[in-house]
C-alpha cells in the first residue's frame, strides 16, 4: 500500500478558484442571485466552506450527513444513508448548489437528492465536486468539477482537511 500527494494545497486553491468562476458564470447565465449551498459531510463540507466564502453567499452553509456508507478508504455498503444535519432555511423553490469532495458511483448524490426532496421541491440543483472520478453507476454527472480523474478501483483519494486541503492518492494492493 502506497500513498502519495496527488494535489497539494496550492493546486486545490487554484481548482477552488476555477470552480468559483464556473459557478458564478452559471448563476449569472441563469439569473440566480441567492443560491443556497449545501455540503455533504465531511469532505464535501470542507470544500463547500471554501466555495461559500469565495461566492460570499448571504445565507449560512447547509450540510447533509451520511451514515454507514463510505469513509475515505472503506466501502461499507451500497446504500448510502443520508440524513439532514443542518438546513438553515427552507429549500422550497430555492436554487441549490450541492457540494461533495469526490463523485464516484453517484449513489451518495442520489441519496442526498432524495433527502432534499423530502424537505421540499427546489427550483434547481447544481452539483459541484472537487474531483469527478470514474466509476459512475447512476446517470449523475457533476455540473462543475475541480479535477477529472480516472483511477483504478483499488485506488482511493484521501482529502486531508480542513486546513489546508491536500489530496493524497492511496493505492491498495
Ligand atoms: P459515490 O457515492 O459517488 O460512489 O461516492 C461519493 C462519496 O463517497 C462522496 O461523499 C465521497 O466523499 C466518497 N468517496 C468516493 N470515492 C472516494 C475517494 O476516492 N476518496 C474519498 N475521499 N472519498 C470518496
Ligand atoms: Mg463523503
Amino acid at each position: 500500500s502506497t500513498t502519495d500527494i496527488w494535489k497539494d494545497a496550492a493546486a486545490i486553491e487554484a481548482a477552488l478558484d476555477t470552480m468559483t468562476t464556473r459557478l458564478r458564470e452559471r448563476l449569472t447565465r441563469r439569473g440566480i442571485e441567492q443560491p443556497l449551498m449545501i455540503g455533504i459531510h465531511t469532505g464535501g463540507v470542507w470544500v463547500a466552506e471554501r466555495l461559500h466564502r469565495r461566492l460570499a453567499l448571504a445565507e449560512p452553509l447547509g450540510h447533509l450527513d451520511i451514515s454507514f456508507y463510505r469513509d475515505d478508504f472503506t466501502r461499507v455498503g451500497v446504500h448510502p444513508q443520508v440524513r439532514p444535519s443542518y438546513l438553515p432555511v427552507g429549500i422550497e423553490e430555492r436554487h441549490l448548489i450541492l457540494v461533495d469532495d469526490v463523485l464516484q458511483t453517484g449513489r451518495t448524490s442520489r441519496a442526498a437528492l432524495n433527502v432534499l426532496f423530502d424537505y421540499g421541491r427546489p427550483a434547481s440543483v447544481t452539483l459541484a465536486v472537487l474531483v469527478e472520478r470514474n466509476g459512475r453507476e447512476l446517470p449523475i454527472a457533476a455540473d462543475v468539477a475541480g479535477f477529472e480523474a480516472g483511477f483504478d478501483s483499488d485506488e482511493q483519494i484521501k482529502l486531508s482537511g480542513p486546513e489546508p486541503l491536500v489530496m493524497l492518492r492511496a493505492h491498495r494492493r
